[in-house]
């Protein structure tokens, strides 16, 4: 059995490492070197792809667009979280 990977980079002392943790593991938000603002590279446990849903290309399209867009009022579609 696998145990999810996630590698994580310090933005502040570029420090690198990984951590083993389960995916209900609250995420790590700080580097355990400096305490700097630390970013989650992909793991190898899982590969998390965002296939940009709910990204609109609206945004100067007419007033009447806009509006009609409101009266459907789609809920923002968040597909694309795929666990592989
Ligand atoms: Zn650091």
């Amino acid at each position: 059995m696998q145990v999810p990977t996630y590698e994580y980079k310090c933005k502040e002392c570029k420090h690198r490492f990984e951590e083993f943790q389960p995916i209900t593991a609250f995420p790590l938000i700080s580097c355990p070197k400096c305490e700097g603002e630390i970013v989650r590279l992909i793991g190898r446990g899982g590969v998390v792809i965002f296939k940009g849903g709910g990204f609109y290309q609206t945004d100067y399209r007419s007033p009447e667009y806009k509006e009609k867009e409101k009266k459907e009022s789609k809920p923002p579609q968040e597909e694309g979280k795929k666990n592989a």
